[in-house]
């Protein structure tokens, strides 16, 4: 069994930690304080570093880990990361023998041009493409490319666990509920992440049938869904790029 622990970074990043009694690997370490911290704490050694995308926040503490621990590490092969020893892309997959890992790379560009996302053992860390309730914003890619990434991660299964590199989980629910007022699902989620953020918890991660049941972004064909659209482009639309693109456009200005 996989353990996963979010070691939290700058106001709302996760750096999500794979460990076992001796070992670690992790994903996303945008800054190194926390993870030396942890890692420390917990006695435990750094066997390898995951980066979904070049992004800073994600990748910004890599060097200094480095300094202390002489690990591989992966991340997508057509991203400016100075760090990177492991290029990789889909096709490929990344083993940890020290942890007994094998994830799968996904290619789910979109948010980044070249952005990835690691699955394997049940869990899914996929960044800032997907979020709980919501999605990352289009800054390299297109909306047809960031809809078939979403729709990539849509086709995993129901009980994936959702390890995503932020925790904008109430804000992008208070969207959702702007876009599905009758979502029931939607209302019982809000319900029980805001008790777990009242108590200091992370919301994440998510399981991904619930992403499918509430995320707006991975229900471009649901009628209610395109309706609201259609209200909020004061036109009709129904192809699931448009709407999804409609969906993005319109939390930006939200
Ligand atoms: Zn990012």
């Amino acid at each position: 069994m996989l353990e996963v622990v979010a070691v939290s970074a700058f106001k709302d990043n996760y750096v999500w930690t794979l460990r076992d009694a001796t070992h670690a690997a992790v994903v996303d370490p945008g800054e190194a304080p926390p993870v030396l911290d942890y890692l420390a704490r917990e006695k435990l050694k750094l066997v390898a570093i995951l980066a979904t995308h070049h992004h800073p926040d994600h990748v910004g503490g890599i060097a200094d880990l480095l300094r202390k621990f002489k690990v591989p590490v992966y991340g997508p092969k057509k991203e400016p990361i100075a760090t990177l020893t492991q290029p990789v892309s889909e096709g490929d997959t990344v083993t940890i023998p020290a942890l007994g890992v094998a994830l799968e790379v996904l290619d789910i560009p979109g948010h980044t041009r070249a952005h990835i996302a690691y699955y394997g053992a049940g869990a899914l860390f996929c960044g800032d493409t997907l979020f709980a309730c919501g999605c990352g914003r289009l800054f390299e890619g297109t909306a047809e490319q960031m809809y078939a990434s979403l729709e990539k991660l849509r086709a995993l299964p129901d009980d994936t666990k959702v390890y995503c590199g932020h925790e904008y989980t109430l804000a992008n629910i208070g969207f959702a509920k702007g876009v599905e007022p009758g979502n029931a699902a939607l209302a019982r989620r809000e319900e029980r992440d805001r008790d777990l953020r009242a108590a200091g918890k992370p919301t994440l991660p998510s399981r991904l049938g619930e992403e499918k049941a509430t995320n707006p972004f991975l229900r471009c064909t649901e009628p209610a869904v395109v309706e609201s659209v259609n209200k909020y482009l004061g036109t009709r639309v129904s192809d699931p790029v448009r709407v999804f693109a409609a969906i993005r456009e319109w939390k930006n200005r939200s």
